[in-house]
């Protein structure tokens, strides 16, 4: 059994981190009441990413707010933003809600989950490092067409939208013409294709 004392010990004394991970998942627990599921876990997350609060608060200011302004629906004034038609009585929140909730499912349902791609890469690059050494495995072509006259790009095989991650395993040099060819639906690795080994 483990009491408060022994959590505490824990997360001053023994617990090794390499990220906040540990004690955001334990502060998120306690503060659900001991339970929660990994959803609620993920939104926690979520909330607590500063890298992608910032990357949001950036991106609604230069997209979805000017847009909304020419048309009237919304102004802002600096860190504000206000609907022009004021705080709404409880049924029209309703019916305001229920048809922002439609458009969205209905745009979601048809891109997917890729709506949220662009994030990913932006939030978290693949490092230098790791970059550097793929495009070295490749030996300067391109994994698909093994042409070296054209910059190369570093792809991921499985998109970060499909849980793709930046392992070097799931990396591969492409040239800048076969990787726009490349759908993000599309998940070939060229590599094998190739018979370039992809332990080596
Ligand atoms: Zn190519």
């Amino acid at each position: 059994m483990v009491d408060a004392d022994d959590l505490v010990d824990f997360i001053d004394r023994r617990m090794r981190m390499s990220h906040v991970y540990q004690p955001l998942l334990l502060r998120t627990l306690v503060e659900a009441g001991g339970t929660a599921t990994v959803r609620q876990l993920a939104i926690a997350f979520l909330a607590a990413d500063e890298a992608h609060i910032r990357w949001y608060e950036d991106r609604i200011k230069k997209m979805p707010v000017p847009v909304l302004e020419r048309h009237g629906v919304v102004v802002r004034d600096g860190d504000i933003v206000r609907l022009t038609a004021g705080a709404l009585p409880i049924r029209e929140r309703a019916r305001v809600r229920a048809a922002c909730e439609h458009r969205i499912q209905e745009f979601v349902g048809r891109r997917g989950l890729s709506v949220w791609d662009y994030t990913l890469s932006e939030v978290a690059p693949v490092p230098e490092r790791t970059r550097y050494s793929v495009l070295v495995r490749a030996g300067g072509r391109c994994s698909l067409c093994h042409t070296a006259e054209r910059p190369l790009q570093v792809d991921h095989i499985v998109p970060r939208s499909r849980g793709g991650t930046n392992d070097e395993d799931n990396l591969q040099a492409l040239c800048d013409v076969c990787n726009r060819g490349k759908s993000n639906r599309d998940a070939t690795d060229f590599r094998e294709l190739d018979g370039i080994a992809t332990d080596s």
